[in-house]
C-alpha cells in the first residue's frame, strides 16, 4: 500500500492539487447512438467517477458512429443524429476525456455488405475462413483508415485516437499479388507459396499431444517425430485423430484431409454431433469449441453440440467429434469405445491428453500416452508407410521457418505503418491529442499476430497503449505487470485494460467486486496511473456505488504520459 499512497502523492503534487488517474472506460453505440441512451449512460459513468471514455465510432463493416465522408452512419442512428458530436459534448461538460475508438484489422461483419462490396481488394487473402479482416499490407487500405481517423479528429472535439485489433488474425496470412511483391522487393525473394493442398506444411502451433501409438496408423508426423495425424480402425467403427489445436490452426493440406474422412464416415448435419463433455467445459474456456464449429462449418460440416447426458441420442454409426476435450470420464470413455466397435466414428482434434489413461480410450484412439508439449513452427510431413496422404514436394524446415521469419517481420511493419502514418498526421493536426491503442497483454500472443507494441513505444510513434488483461486470474495479471514493468519500470506508458465482466455457462455479466477491487490494487501498487474497465454495459449501480464511494472516491482528473 505504500507505493499505492505513494504514487497518489506524487500525482497530486505534479497537478497542483488535482489527483490525476486515468479511469477510462470502453463504450459501445448501443450505450451511446441515440441522445436518451448517451444522457442515461454519461450519467453513470460520471456517477462512478471515470474520467475518460473510449466509445466505439467505427467498425462492423466500415459503418461509422460519427459523421464522416468516408463511411456512411451506421443504419440504427437516428436521422440527423450525430452520436459521438452529442457524446463529446456532455463528456466534456462533465470533465470527461473522449478517446474515438477505431477497430482496424477485424472486419466485424459479413462482406457481402460494407466498405468490402466496394472495395473487395481490399479484404485480407489466405488464413482462416469465417473471419473477414482489412489487409493492411495494401497502402489503399492503410491510406483510408488513415484520412478517417484524421476526418474525426479534425472535426470533433475529441481528447484522443483509439486503435484497436491493429494487427492481423495470425501469421500465415495474405498471398496477394500486392503483398508478395512488396515482400519481394524489400527481401529479395518470394514469400512461400508452395502447393498447399498436400502435406508437408509448416504451421506455428501449440500441441500437448497424445503419443505411443499401439494400433493406430500413423499418418503424419511433426519434424520431430511425433504422430500429427493418427487413424485407428477398431471393429467396425475408426477414429482419427488430429494432434494439434487445428481448430485455430489448420492449413489447406489439414482442411482437405478432414473433408475427406469426414466425407468417409459418411456423415451429414443430421448424423454429426460435437461432444463437449461435463469436465472439461467447467475447466477451460468454450473458446476451442466454437472456433471448431467454424471451421467445420465452414468445410461444410455442419454438427449438433451435445453433452454427455444425450449420449444415449447417438445413433449408431454416427460421428461424433471431440476437439480439445482433454477430460473425459470413464464412463464416456466406455461409451465411446461400444459406439466406435459398433460402427461409429470419432475425429478427435487436440486429443484427449489427461484422459488417455481410460483404457477404453487407448483401444479407441490406438494410442496409450502423452508426448511433450511444444509450440512453435513445425513441419507437418506424411509418414512414409502410409497411402492415404499424397506427399507434395518436400519442405526444407530450416529455410522455410527463416522465410516465414522475414514475412512476419513484413508483416509487422505493414501494421506499423498504419500507426506510423496516423500518429504523424494526428500530431501535426492537433499536437495536443492524444494518440493510443489496445494490444495483447502478454508480448508473445502481441508477436504472433504482427503487433509489435513494444516497437511503438521504442519508436515513439504511439503516446501509451492499453493492454487488454482481461483475466480473472490475479496470477496472470501479476505475472503481465512483471513483462510490462520490465521494458516500461514506471508504467509511463502502459495503462492497464481490466474486465469488469465474467464468463460463466456461456453467459456475462459484472464481475465479482472483490475481484475488481483486488485487480485495482494491484494496478495502483504496481505504479499503474490508472487503468480502463471493458466495458461500459457491466457498469451496474452495484459497482458504479463500489467504485464511487472506494478506489475512485476522491475526483481524479485523467492521467497522461508525458509529451514526447
Ligand atoms: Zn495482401
Amino acid at each position: 500500500m505504500k507505493t499505492h499512497l505513494l504514487a497518489v502523492l506524487l500525482a497530486t503534487a505534479a497537478s497542483f492539487g488535482a489527483t490525476l488517474e486515468h479511469r477510462g472506460v470502453w463504450l459501445h453505440p448501443e450505450q451511446y447512438k441515440t441522445p436518451q441512451l448517451a444522457e442515461e449512460w454519461i450519467g453513470k459513468i460520471a456517477a462512478a467517477h471515470l474520467n475518460a471514455i473510449y466509445p466505439l465510432v467505427w467498425h462492423r463493416g466500415g459503418t461509422a458512429w460519427f459523421k464522416s465522408k468516408l463511411s456512411p452512419m451506421a443504419a440504427d442512428v437516428p436521422d440527423g443524429f450525430d452520436p459521438l458530436g452529442n457524446l463529446v459534448k456532455l463528456a466534456h461538460a462533465r470533465g470527461i476525456a473522449v478517446h474515438a475508438w477505431f477497430v482496424n484489422g477485424s472486419y466485424g461483419g459479413p462482406v457481402t455488405s460494407g466498405v468490402f462490396t466496394q472495395h473487395p481488394d481490399w479484404q485480407l487473402q489466405g488464413g482462416r475462413s469465417g473471419e473477414a479482416w482489412y489487409d493492411l499490407g495494401k497502402p489503399a487500405v492503410r491510406d483510408f483508415q488513415r484520412d478517417l481517423m484524421l476526418e474525426c479528429l479534425k472535426n470533433y472535439d475529441v481528447d484522443g485516437l483509439h486503435f484497436d485489433y491493429i494487427r492481423y488474425s495470425g501469421q500465415v496470412i495474405c498471398y496477394c499479388d500486392h503483398c508478395q511483391q512488396e515482400f519481394e522487393q524489400k527481401h529479395g525473394f518470394r514469400p512461400m507459396k508452395r502447393s498447399e493442398e498436400q502435406f508437408p506444411a509448416l504451421l506455428s502451433i501449440g500441441s500437448n499431444p497424445l503419443g505411443k501409438p499401439t494400433t493406430a496408423k500413423v499418418l503424419a508426423t511433426f519434424d520431430h517425430g511425433v504422430p500429427a495425424i493418427t487413424v485407428n480402425r477398431l471393429d467396425a467403427g475408426e477414429a482419427v485423430l488430429v494432434n494439434w489445436q487445428a481448430a485455430s490452426r489448420s492449413c489447406l493440406a489439414l482442411d482437405i484431409f478432414v473433408k475427406e474422412t469426414l466425407k468417409r464416415f459418411g456423415t451429414t448435419a443430421k448424423n454429426t454431433y460435437q461432444l463437449n463433455t461435463t469436465q472439461t467445459a467447467a475447466k477451460y474456456r468454450v473458446t476451442e469449441q466454437e472456433k471448431a464449429r467454424v471451421w467445420l462449418r465452414e468445410l461444410g460440416l455442419p454438427m449438433k453440440l451435445i453433452d454427455e447426458s444425450a449420449l444415449a441420442k447417438v445413433p449408431k454409426g454416427a460421428t461424433v467429434v471431440l476437439v480439445g476435450q482433454y477430460l473425459i470420464t470413464e464412463d464416456t470413455a466406455t461409451w465411446l469405445e461400444s459406439f466406435v466397435r459398433a460402427g461409429g466414428h470419432c475425429l478427435f482434434v487436440d486429443g484427449p491428453v489427461f484422459a488417455i489413461k481410460h483404457a477404453p480410450l487407448q483401444r479407441v484412439t490406438g494410442l496409450r500416452g502423452q508426448a511433450a508439449f511444444f509450440h512453435g513452427w513445425k513441419v507437418i510431413s506424411p509418414a512414409p508407410d502410409q497411402d492415404v496422404l499424397k506427399p507434395g514436394p518436400p519442405v526444407d524446415a530450416v529455410k522455410e521457418r527463416q522465410r516465414m521469419e522475414k514475412w512476419v517481420e513484413y508483416r509487422t511493419w505493414t501494421v506499423t505503418e498504419l500507426v506510423r502514418a496516423v500518429y504523424k498526421g494526428a500530431k501535426k493536426l492537433k499536437p495536443r491529442a492524444w494518440v493510443n491503442a489496445a494490444v495483447f497483454y502478454k508480448k508473445e500472443s502481441a508477436d504472433k499476430v504482427c503487433q509489435d507494441w513494444y516497437g511503438w513505444l521504442r519508436e515513439g510513434c504511439m503516446d501509451y497503449v492499453l493492454p487488454m488483461a482481461y483475466t480473472e486470474k490475479n496470477e496472470d495479471l501479476a505475472k503481465a505487470f512483471a513483462e510490462w514493468r520490465a521494458a516500461d519500470p514506471q508504467m509511463e506508458r502502459i495503462i492497464p485494460g481490466l474486465s469488469i465482466y465474467s464468463r460463466a455457462g456461456g453467459k456475462t455479466s459484472t464481475r465479482d467486486l472483490d475481484l475488481v477491487r483486488s485487480q485495482l490494487d494491484m494496478c495502483r501498487d504496481n505504479a499503474a496511473h490508472g487503468n480502463l474497465f471493458f466495458s461500459l454495459a457491466y457498469l451496474n449501480d452495484e459497482l458504479i456505488k463500489f467504485l464511487s464511494t472506494g478506489p475512485y472516491a476522491g475526483p481524479a482528473k485523467p492521467w497522461y504520459p508525458k509529451r514526447r
